[in-house]
């Protein structure tokens, strides 16, 4: 079986969500009742692939909201009693979605491997992180031409260069895609010169110097709800592909010649008889999810019961190969330029 742990976008949209299943106490509870909730199991589903493989999953809501980001001691607990209800239910491998894998990293959870009586097996988790990384690379390889970008000549932005995601896009489109110039961008600075020295090139650039001189900007990075960014600065065409977390650069920007991408989203090649993307709001919420959950599923269907994707920065081009085959051979393809062209006229 194969779990996903989740969690609404806002408080708002959780507690709307929480009547819409039938948790009215919770729902019209305030932000410390909700920190107080336990994790739900909201939904079982049956996912079959191409060749007929069917297995089984859940999705776990950790009820952990963005808002709560800022309560440490409550953000540790939220993830840990989601990942422990996982593991009490069974589930061979579970996808820490959101902010899930982050508030992991950021708050270095290995070091709270007890909860209650249960001690966690890392190896039944998975960040989704190699997916995620390699479907943003593929997005780019195949929407960039589209615009009339060809990548040997491009210049590619990495926005988040130096984080776990990030680091995995510039090791690929520096040593497979081959693009013209990768530049890398991060707040601080001791890391960007160690990837460079790694990726044995790029340029380090502030985020105002590599905008304007970027032809494709990938974003793998949450960046601050104030960030401002002037599209006519930016060039044309100009490719953006939307990697973080919540996914909101199409809200910031307008004009014919930047096109934005929701990065790290998949799309199945069946409909899934589930509601929890409609959470998410995904434009086709039967078929189209984050590509760290589809891990999970692409681990259980391939009986690779691993924590694929653990840690920082250890993604290799290997396993970046291993999930790509495995995500092709089991019926997901990459959201892309069109797909998305077409929703929006729908
Ligand atoms: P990491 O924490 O490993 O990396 C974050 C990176 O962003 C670091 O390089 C960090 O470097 C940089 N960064 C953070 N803030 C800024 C800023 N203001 N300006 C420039 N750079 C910044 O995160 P992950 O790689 O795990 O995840 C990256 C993003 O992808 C997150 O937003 C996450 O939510 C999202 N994500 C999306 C998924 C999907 O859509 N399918 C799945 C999983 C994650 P520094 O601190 O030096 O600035």
């Amino acid at each position: 079986m194969f779990g996903l742990i989740g969690h609404s976008t806002s408080f708002i949209d959780a507690r709307r969500k929480a009547l819409e299943l039938g948790y009215d106490h919770i729902a019209e509870g305030d932000l410390d009742v909700w920190c107080s909730a336990p994790p739900q199991l909201v939904e079982h589903v049956e996912v079959k692939n191409p060749s007929g493989k069917i297995i089984q999953g859940a999705y776990i809501d950790s009820c952990f909201v963005p808002e709560m980001l800022g309560r440490f001691k409550t953000a540790r607990r939220k993830v840990l009693n989601a990942m422990e209800l996982a593991q009490k239910k069974g589930i061979n491998i579970t996808a820490l979605g959101g902010f899930t894998s982050i508030i992991f990293e950021n708050f270095n959870l290995l070091q709270h491997q007890h909860v209650r009586r249960t001690t966690l097996e890392w190896e039944r988790f998975t960040t989704g992180n190699t997916h995620t990384a390699w479907v943003i690379c593929r997005q780019l390889e195949i929407n960039a031409p589209k615009l009339g970008i060809a990548l040997n000549k491009a210049k590619v932005a990495v926005v988040g260069a130096t984080g776990d995601i990030g680091s995995a896009v510039c090791r690929w489109l520096s040593a497979r895609t081959g693009v013209a110039e990768l530049l890398l961008v991060a707040r601080q600075q001791e890391p960007l010169v160690e990837l460079q020295k790694e990726l044995k090139g790029g340029k380090i650039h502030t985020l105002e110097e590599a905008l304007p001189e970027a032809d494709v900007i990938v974003w793998v990075a949450s960046m601050p709800r104030t960030l401002e960014i002037d599209s006519k600065k930016l060039r044309n065409p100009c490719l953006m592909i939307d990697g973080g977390y919540p996914k909101n650069l199409d809200t910031k920007l307008s004009g014919s010649g930047v096109h934005v991408l929701k990065g790290g989203i998949v799309e199945f090649f069946a409909d899934i008889g589930w509601s929890m993307m409609e959470l998410a709001e995904m434009d086709k919420p039967q078929r189209e999810m984050f590509a760290c959950f589809a891990e999970a599923m692409l681990l259980e269907f391939e009986n690779c019961h691993t924590n694929f994707s653990w840690g920082r920065n250890n993604i290799t081009l290997e396993k970046m190969d291993f999930i790509g085959e495995a995500s092709i051979r089991n019926g997901f393809s990459t959201l892309n330029l069109k797909s998305q062209l077409q929703a929006a006229a729908a």
